[in-house]
């Protein structure tokens, strides 16, 4: 449950902006935006707000919903939900209605035209998206917790890196420990060793892992719906000359990133602050892609840390720094930690060591 303050910080940001835009109301059908306006965390329903909050949920939420949104007028709707919807728009007298163009299909918004057309319906893009993207220390410590148990649950499959074992299995594993200590996984884990590690988003298979190899592990967890993410790399055997200078060089590049956050920074400075290291070692063609991302109810949310990303960096946004270099044919290392924006610098939520990666 969202604390009342909460929830009246959101919406008088969000109420603000429809203003700001001449807009009488807004609808999403929308997770992530029901979730964080209302608290409810349902799977289905439509958010009106108009300019006061209704939430429409069918049958199997409406308990749930009166429970766990506290400010929202919570209406329990028989499907078709069109009567319903008109109903929430019209009690205000809505003529201009915003939506979320990124996240209403042709289809749905077919419909709204179709049945509730006496209202213009008009694209606003990022409304809540600009509200998530500072987290307030609640949401933090969320991310902060997924992140400790997730660092927990590698910690106790440390010692299954050993060569026969499957990626599949080391996924496996990771994903029970996680689950054991009381979270869900963020996303699907990421396990890829040899020359699999040179693909950046491989799914984890029955490739055994083998001396000699490097293994990339990605992983996060979620807790109150917030979600974590890290990787780290590690090797089996002892390193060649090659695989111990690629691993410091992207070291060393998460490291040149990491000293230039603060508020205030461009985030598309952070990204070339690693790229122009790696650049400098020959590796920035083997860095496809950017520095990191934000991370809060998605795993990859706003800010983007790329290449002239020009958003400026505020106390409170939580980014990953993830350079990789990823070789064909060789392999591949990423070394992603997450960190909290703050006035004066960051503070990594990452503790999982980085030196240690020789298993
Ligand atoms: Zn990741
Ligand atoms: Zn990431």
């Amino acid at each position: 449950m969202l604390p009342e303050e909460t929830l009246l910080n959101r919406y008088t940001i969000i109420k603000d902006n429809l203003r700001e835009n001449n807009l009488d109301a807004w609808v999403t059908f929308r997770y992530e935006s029901r979730r964080y306006l209302t608290g409810f965390t349902g799977s289905a329903g439509i958010l009106v707000l108009n300019p006061e909050p209704i939430l429409l949920v069918d049958f199997r939420y409406a308990e749930q919903a009166k429970i766990e949104s506290l400010k929202a007028k919570i209406i329990e709707f028989n499907k078709p939900y069109h009567k319903y919807l008109k109903e929430a728009l019209n009690s205000g007298s809505s003529k201009k209605v915003g939506f979320e163009p990124n996240h209403l299909t042709v289809s749905q918004l077919r419909e709204l035209k179709e049945f509730i057309g006496e209202v213009e319906w008009v694209p606003v893009e990022n409304l809540v998206e600009n509200c998530r993207i500072v987290k307030d220390e609640q949401e933090i410590s969320s991310i902060k917790a997924a992140q400790e148990l997730s660092e927990k649950a590698l910690n106790n499959i440390i010692n299954l890196l050993k060569p026969g074992v499957k990626e599949i299995d080391l996924a496996v594993e990771l994903e029970y420990q996680i689950r054991k200590n009381g979270a869900n996984i963020a996303f699907p884990i990421i396990v890829a060793s040899g020359e699999r590690a040179a693909l950046p988003h491989a799914q984890p298979t029955s490739k055994e892992i083998k001396t000699g190899e490097f293994i990339v592990i990605d992983f996060g967890a979620r807790i109150d719906g917030y979600a974590s993410d890290c990787t780290r790399t590690f090797f089996l055997g002892k390193p060649g000359e090659k695989e111990v200078e690629v691993y410091n060089y992207v070291l060393e590049a998460q490291r040149q990133a990491l000293s230039i956050i603060q508020a205030g920074e461009e985030a598309g400075l952070v990204d070339k602050a690693a790229r122009d290291y790696l650049k400098d070692k020959g590796l920035d063609s083997y860095f496809g892609h950017g520095l990191g991302h934000g991370v809060g109810l998605e795993v990859h949310e706003a800010p983007r840390a790329a290449i002239d990303e020009k958003t400026i960096l505020k106390e409170g946004m939580v980014i990953t720094i993830e350079p990789g270099v990823y070789i064909p044919g060789w392999g591949g290392v990423r070394i992603e930690d997450m960190v909290v924006v703050r006035n004066n610098g960051y503070f990594n939520l990452t503790k999982f060591p980085k030196e240690e990666w020789v298993a």
